[in-house]
């Protein structure tokens, strides 16, 4: 049998994790999961009940209603991703808005969704061959992984990732908003009390500021495959 192995990516926002994932996951036949899509999927739950908006924040409701969030992905033959599903209706296009974005790192500062998510995370990767993307995967949810890499870029260049990325989706958007955004969620991401956005010890950095998608592609998979060697 080939060896299979568990590829922890975390990082900033905005760093192009989910690109290089979801690349990794296609050439090694991987299973791949965003993670943040998962915390931005609770919060449009949360907001769906108004349980949470920019001026309120009803955090015991939310507590008492995790049993009743059911997360899920499926593949999507025509895009090549896994697609999020939120008690079986696919909320992949309304977790993106920048409504979300302005709240989740709100509700994952909250330690109960945390346990809820990090065990469900545990267990889609129990057998290997998985390639996750968030902020605590080499810290918290796969401290043993084979590999770690933790994405770094100027916080200029990933509110202009994100900018481009909206507008091609035909959102309306503001650079300065986005820019704030990216910050903010990085301030409260890096100083929450339950599991803050950290580098692993024995993480790989990459800042890819200047790096094209191919020169950190194939830096990557030399990596992946020394681990596949050892
Ligand atoms: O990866 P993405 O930017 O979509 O994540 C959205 C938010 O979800 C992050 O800003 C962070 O607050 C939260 N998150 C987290 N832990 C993870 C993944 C995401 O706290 N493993």
């Amino acid at each position: 049998m080939t060896k299979k192995i568990t590829i922890a990516i975390d990082g900033f926002s905005s760093t192009g994790k989910s690109t290089i994932a979801k690349q990794l996951a296609q050439k090694l036949g991987y299973i791949y999961v965003d993670t943040g899509a998962m915390y931005r999927a609770v919060t449009l739950y949360a907001m769906q009940q108004n349980y949470i908006s920019d001026t309120h924040f009803n955090v015991e409701d939310l507590i008492n209603d995790l049993n009743n969030i059911s997360l899920s992905f499926t593949f999507n033959e025509s895009l090549g991703f896994a697609e999020m599903y939120l008690n079986d209706v696919n909320v992949e296009k309304q977790i993106r808005t920048i409504e979300v974005s302005r709240l989740v790192s709100k509700v994952a500062e909250i330690s109960e969704v945390r346990r809820k998510l990090v065990s469900e995370q545990q267990e889609m990767g129990k057998n290997k061959g998985i390639v996750m993307d968030g902020r605590d995967i080499g810290t918290v949810v796969f401290p043993d992984a084979e590999l770690k890499l933790f994405m770094t870029a100027s916080a200029d260049k990933r509110a202009t990732r994100r900018y481009k990325e909206l507008l091609d989706r035909g959102d309306k958007v503001n650079f300065e908003e986005i820019l704030h955004n990216v910050q903010e969620r990085d301030r409260i991401d890096s100083t929450r009390e339950d599991s803050p956005l950290l580098e692993a010890e024995d993480a790989i950095e990459f800042d890819n500021s200047d790096m094209g998608l191919k020169e950190q592609f194939d830096r990557i998979m030399s990596l992946v495959n020394t681990r596949l060697e050892a």
